[in-house]
């Protein structure tokens, strides 16, 4: 499945914040948004730009794209989704974001970063509910436990990951044995779970137009 593979960095620098896209260097001073906050390319630092709705909106969706790690189509399609449905649209995108298997297996702290994880559910790392699930989309429900395979729990990649996920700390809507590599789904996220700044109205604006 195709994805971004470019400078990830440059990314964040583009959306001005912290998109946490390469694990354990997002954390530490090394990350570039703490050594120059300006947008990528030369003229990045003097660049003063009047930004018009369409602009901040499509910013918001952006952001939003590049956090979880997902084409236009495959977002468009889940935003499509989220439109159909009962309820806050906005919301709704979000809680399908979530509950992505890739998403997931980074949030309980097998993977230091959404690309982390999402590797290793293509490589068959992921068993859901006692079988292998190497599709990262596959959508997680309320009641589903997520475990990292017996093979796999010695990867050094996946230890290191779980020591360091402890001090980042475990949504509410998630349940974690670290010791038995396995994570449950408890319920659905809310909007509160959700706790980097997004305004998803805007995306919701966006795809209006
Ligand atoms: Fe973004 Fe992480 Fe790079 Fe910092 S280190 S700019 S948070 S990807």
């Amino acid at each position: 499945m195709a994805r971004y593979r470019g400078p990830v960095c440059r990314l964040c620098r583009r959306e001005g914040m912290k998109l946490f896209l390469k694990g354990e260097r997002c954390y530490k001073e090394k990350c570039a948004i703490e050594r120059r906050n300006a947008p990528p390319g030369q003229h990045g630092m003097g660049r003063r730009r009047k930004v018009r709705a369409y602009g901040l909106q499509l910013r918001e969706k952006q952001k939003l794209r590049r956090i979880y790690g997902i084409l236009e189509g495959q977002f468009r399609r889940t935003f499509d989704e989220a439109n159909r449905r009962k309820g806050v649209t906005g919301d709704t995108l979000l809680q399908l974001l979530e509950l992505r298997l890739d998403n997931v297996v980074y949030s309980l702290g097998f993977a230091t970063s959404r690309t982390q994880a999402r590797q290793l559910v293509r490589h068959g790392h992921v068993n859901v509910d006692a079988r292998r699930v190497d599709i990262p989309s596959f959508r997680v429900r309320p009641g589903m436990e997520i475990t990292m395979r017996e093979k796999s729990r010695k990867n050094p990649h996946i230890m290191e990951a779980v020591e360091f996920a402890q001090g980042r700390g475990i949504p509410p809507w998630l349940e974690l044995e670290a010791d038995a590599f396995k994570g449950k789904v408890l319920e659905n996220p809310s909007r509160e779970d959700i706790r980097f700044p997004i305004q998803e109205q805007l995306i919701v604006e966006l795809y209006s137009r």
